[in-house]
């Protein structure tokens, strides 16, 4: 049995100079694991609550001290003696000592970074790499399909970066292009890079900005939102792949972002729509550019439009919901009987403990939904989330474009344990 003996925390910046949290935890054994985590830029309504200072003199407001003082001060003091492998009861502690519904006294910053740290010990104390121990939590949570992990999932790239993560010129947030899951994952890697590059050529050509948004994709000033879908396409044709055969296309509307006062304004067309008129726009797009995903295609509370969506879609397409379930069980249940989605993108930070994540993981595999892993638009070059997804055996990660230092460091990390997993079998 192993012993956690000290726990510590400070401030450290995310992809996007913003402050987060960072806690490292020490074993009897003198052995540390350290973990920090991501923000999201287009937080649903409904997430656990990122606890911030509002200090304006630090940070435009954003300083995550307060967070910090309480893993320092009351969360490390009331978890030490604990032994690591009881991911469970220690995820049941923290969320004991924060009494909240959302998180909000002690932070779901604070408590998830001690949740992961504490998972990373597990691990350790265990003599597993993280994945097969996350493996090994979820088959004891009974969140994990039959059978030890064999493979890597499908990457998503996010190779335009429009919305919230963007140069506020696209509506919709991700532009997605997702290679054919038959493919093994060091070839996923190695062709979605080629097609980034051949990107990078084809907005040369047309002469949009070639720079780079939060995620790590392009953020052009394109015409309008097909026009992003478009440039996709050229890309994957140039770099010599075909569409519905090598990859495939998919969208995070991300809707709430352009929904005000009952419509939604988008490039593409003059007049604003409701709900309604949106899902035939979606409806043509799937046609033409064969998508095979779309993410929060209308606003987070817009449930009865979820459900027409759907219904319409759902037969050939995976609906997506982030900001409508926000890996919450309760939204999930609710999201299951109302058949709004049949997806469910799983964000470990919208919730705040590992051991939540898995009973939602849990729920949504009893509903017969895909699951997605991901990451968020601020991100450290912690690469838990790799690990999390092989050991829960997800379909897709999403972890942006195949770019950027904090991006790579989660794809990297999928091909070391892509690379273990064959020398296994
Ligand atoms: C998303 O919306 O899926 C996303 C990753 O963005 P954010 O982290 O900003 O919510
Ligand atoms: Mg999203």
């Amino acid at each position: 049995m192993s012993k956690i003996t000290r726990v510590w925390s400070r401030e450290i910046l995310d992809s996007r100079a913003m402050p987060t949290v960072e806690t490292v935890l020490q074993l009897d054994n003198g052995v540390t694991t350290v973990a920090s985590v991501p923000s999201g830029a287009s937080t649903g309504k409904n997430e656990a609550l990122e606890l911030r200072d509002g200090d304006q003199a630090r940070y435009l407001g954003k300083g995550v001290l307060k967070a910090v003082d309480n893993v320092n001060n009351k969360i490390g003091p009331a978890i030490v003696g604990i032994d690591p492998s009881n991911q469970a009861d220690m995820d049941k502690k923290l969320i004991e000592l924060d009494g909240s519904n959302n998180k909000s006294n002690l932070g779901a910053n604070a408590i998830l970074s001690v949740s992961i740290a504490n998972c990373k010990a597990g691990a350790i104390a265990n003599n597993l790499p993280v994945y097969k121990w996350v493996y090994q939590l979820s088959t004891a949570q009974g969140a994990a399909t039959e059978g030890i992990p064999t493979r890597v999932p499908t990457p998503i790239y996010n190779m335009i970066n429009g919305g919230a993560h963007g140069a506020g010129n696209l509506d919709f947030q991700e532009f997605q292009i997702i290679p054919a899951s038959s493919k093994p994952y060091s070839l996923a890697l190695k062709t979605g890079a080629e097609v980034y590059q051949h990107l990078k050529n084809s907005l040369i050509k047309i002469g949009a900005i070639h720079s780079v948004g939060d995620e790590g994709g392009y953020a052009p000033n394109l015409f309008n939102n097909a026009d992003a879908l478009g440039i996709n396409v050229e890309a994957i044709n140039s770099a010599g792949f075909q569409i519905g055969q090598d990859f495939f296309l998919g969208l995070d509307v991300a809707a709430s972002h352009f929904y005000k006062d009952g419509s939604y304004s988008i490039k593409d067309r003059s007049n604003s729509l409701n709900s309604g008129s949106l899902t035939s726009f979606f409806e043509d797009l799937s046609k033409e550019y064969r998508l095979i995903l779309l993410e929060d295609p209308l606003q987070e509370e817009d449930w009865s439009g979820w459900t027409e969506v759907t219904s319409k879609l759902g037969d050939h397409m995976m609906i997506v919901g982030d900001d409508l379930i926000v890996t919450n069980p309760e939204r999930v249940k609710k999201a299951a009987q109302s058949k709004a989605c049949n997806t469910a993108l799983i964000k470990p930070n919208q919730i705040g403990t590992v051991s939540e994540t898995l009973e939602v993981i849990k729920l949504a595999r009893q509903f017969g939904w895909k699951i997605i892993v991901s990451h968020r638009s601020g991100e450290t070059n912690d690469f838990f989330i790799a690990d999390f997804a092989v050991g829960v055996k997800s379909d897709f990660v999403k972890f942006g474009a195949p770019a950027r230092g904090e991006r790579v460091a989660k794809y990297n990390r999928l091909l070391s344990i892509e690379t273990e997993l064959s020398a296994n079998k």
